[in-house]
C-alpha cells in the first residue's frame, strides 16, 4: 500500500517511509493512495479464525511495497500476545472487548503493532527515536509496547502532574530504551513540541525521529485488524445490516473503521459516538466544522475539541460527501446518559462497561431509534477501556464495587521523569543528547 499527503497527490511513499517520517513535508497527514483489497481474506476466515491468524494473513498486504512478506509475518508474530473478544449480548448487539491488552485500553492494538514493525525496520542497523506526547494512560501503553524493542528508543513528553505506571528499570540510564521527560506545561504544549520537532528536518534526520501518536499511519492502520476480526466472528450469523458504534475523541478509531470498509469489509454504517464535545457532529451532517471550547466530561478520553485526524476525515468526505452522509451517523451523549447506559448494560446483561463504551452504547440506542435498521440488524459496540480503570463511575452507576486487577494497580504506581524542561526545542535537545 502506498501513501500520499492529504494536501497533495504526489509524491507517493511506502508504508515504511510513511511510518518512519510520520508527517509529509507539506503539513498534511499521510493517507493511503489506493485502497488495499481485503475481500479475498473473508472467504477463508470464520469464527474459528484467531486474531493472530487474521493479522498474519492481512499484515503482508497492509505493509506491501515497503516490507517483504517474511518481515511482515515476523511483525505479525511479535506484535500481539493478546486478542480482542466479541461478546454477543443478544441477537442485535455485541460488545467488542478491546481492553484485553497490557494496559487496558484499545490503544494497545495500534501501538503494539507499530512497535513490532519499528523493530523490524531497524534490523538494517539504524536507530530510531520515537517521540510522543503522553497522557498518563497513553504513555504507559507506549512504554509497555516499546520496552526492550531493539533499535528504537521511546521519548515520552509528559505535561505537568504526577507520572504513573512506568518501570524505572526500563529507563535509558538503567540500560533500557524508555526516556520519560516532563514539560513545564500542558498536554497541548507537549503536542506542540512534538510537532515542532517533527517539522525540524535537520533535527529529525540527525536523530531519525518519528512519532507514535495517531498522526503516524504506522499506528493508525493496524487498528483495522480488530474491525475485520469482529466481522469474521459475526459473518456466518449476520442476516441484516451491520453497524459499528465507535466512541470518538481524536477519531483515529473511527477512521480505522472507515478504512476497513474501504478495504472491502461489508458494513452498513458507523455511529460516531461523542460526549458533549460533539462539534464534529455538525460536519458529518454536512455543515461547516466549527470547533467549540473543550468541555470536561465523565468520558475524558473523548474530551477533544479539535481532533488530530480532522484532515483524514475531510479527505474521506471530499471524495464522496453523499456516500459518507449515509455511512456515518453522529450522536452526542450527556454524562447522565453515560451513567444510565452503564447501569442498563449491567442490569440487562450482567456486564460492566466503562464510560467510553457507555457513550457508544447510548449513541447506538439513539441512532437505531431514528434509523430503523430493521429487526435483523446487528450493532457492535467498541468497548475501548477496561471498566476497572473507571471503578468509581462503575460503582456510581451500578452500585457494585468492582475488583481492580493487579496489572491496573501497577499502572497507578507513582514514578519520576528523567528530566524536567521548558517546552522548547533547544532545552529538549540538551535533555536527550546524552541518551543517544
Ligand atoms: C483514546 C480513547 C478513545 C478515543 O479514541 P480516538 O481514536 O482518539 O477517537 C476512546 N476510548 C478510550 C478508552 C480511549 O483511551
Amino acid at each position: 500500500m502506498h501513501f500520499r499527503s492529504t494536501h497533495a497527490k504526489l509524491p507517493l511513499v511506502s508504508y515504511k517511509e510513511a511510518a518512519l517520517n510520520c508527517l509529509p513535508f507539506d503539513d498534511g497527514l499521510y493517507v493511503p493512495d489506493q485502497a488495499a483489497d481485503f475481500k479475498q481474506f473473508f472467504l477463508h476466515m470464520n469464527e474459528k479464525t484467531s486474531f493472530n491468524e487474521l493479522v498474519a494473513a492481512v499484515a503482508p498486504s497492509l505493509l506491501e511495497g515497503g516490507v517483504n512478506p517474511v518481515s511482515a509475518s515476523n511483525v505479525a508474530k511479535s506484535a500481539y500476545n493478546f486478542s480482542p473478544e466479541l461478546i454477543k449480548l443478544d441477537d442485535n448487539i455485541s460488545l467488542l472487548n478491546l481492553y484485553n491488552g497490557p494496559t487496558g485500553v484499545f490503544k494497545d492494538y495500534g501501538i503494539a503493532f507499530m512497535s513490532a514493525m519499528m523493530e523490524e525496520f531497524m534490523k538494517d542497523g539504524r536507530k530510531a527515536m520515537i517521540l510522543a506526547a503522553a497522557r498518563p494512560d497513553t504513555g504507559v501503553s507506549m512504554a509497555h509496547a516499546f520496552r526492550g524493542r531493539k533499535g528504537v528508543s521511546l521519548v515520552l513528553l509528559y505535561p505537568s502532574g504526577q507520572l504513573r505506571g512506568l518501570d524505572s528499570s526500563s529507563f535509558v540510564q538503567n540500560g533500557g530504551n524508555i526516556i520519560p521527560i516532563q514539560i513545564r506545561g500542558t498536554f497541548d504544549d507537549c503536542q506542540r513540541l512534538v510537532m515542532e520537532t517533527l517539522k525540524d528536518r535537520e533535527f529529525t534526520e540527525r536523530y531519525n525521529v518519528t512519532s507514535a501518536n495517531t498522526m503516524n499511519p504506522g499506528r493508525l492502520f493496524p487498528q483495522v485488524f480488530y474491525y475485520l476480526y469482529a466481522f469474521i466472528q459475526l459473518k456466518s450469523s449476520l442476516s441484516g445490516d451491520l453497524i459499528f458504534s465507535v466512541p470518538c475523541g481524536n477519531f483515529g478509531n473511527l477512521i480505522a473503521g472507515l478504512y476497513a470498509w474501504k478495504f472491502g469489509m461489508p458494513v452498513n454504517g458507523f455511529i460516531s459516538a461523542m460526549n458533549a464535545n460533539s462539534s464534529m457532529g455538525e460536519y458529518f451532517l454536512g455543515k461547516p466544522f466549527i470547533p467549540k471550547p473543550l468541555v470536561f466530561t465523565n468520558s475524558p478520553a473523548l474530551d477533544v475539541s479539535f481532533p488530530i485526524n480532522y484532515d483524514r476525515l475531510v479527505s474521506f468526505y471530499d471524495e464522496a460527501p453523499a456516500v459518507m452522509r449515509n455511512m456515518v451517523f453522529p450522536a452526542s451523549v450527556s454524562d447522565e446518559q453515560t451513567l444510565a447506559a452503564m447501569e442498563q448494560v449491567y442490569k440487562k446483561y450482567g456486564i460492566y462497561i466503562d464510560p467510553h463504551a457507555a457513550v457508544a452504547y447510548a449513541a447506538a440506542q439513539k441512532i437505531s431509534g431514528e434509523r430503523k435498521w430493521g429487526a435483523h440488524s446487528h450493532t457492535v459496540i467498541l468497548a475501548t477501556g477496561h471498566p476497572a480503570r473507571s471503578a468509581n463511575l462503575v460503582e456510581k452507576a451500578t452500585g457494585k464495587e468492582i475488583e481492580i486487577p493487579e496489572f491496573l494497580k501497577e499502572l497507578w504506581k507513582k514514578c519520576d521523569p528523567i528530566a524536567l524542561i521548558h517546552p522548547q526545542l533547544d532545552a529538549f535537545e540538551s535533555a536527550i543528547v546524552s541518551c543517544f
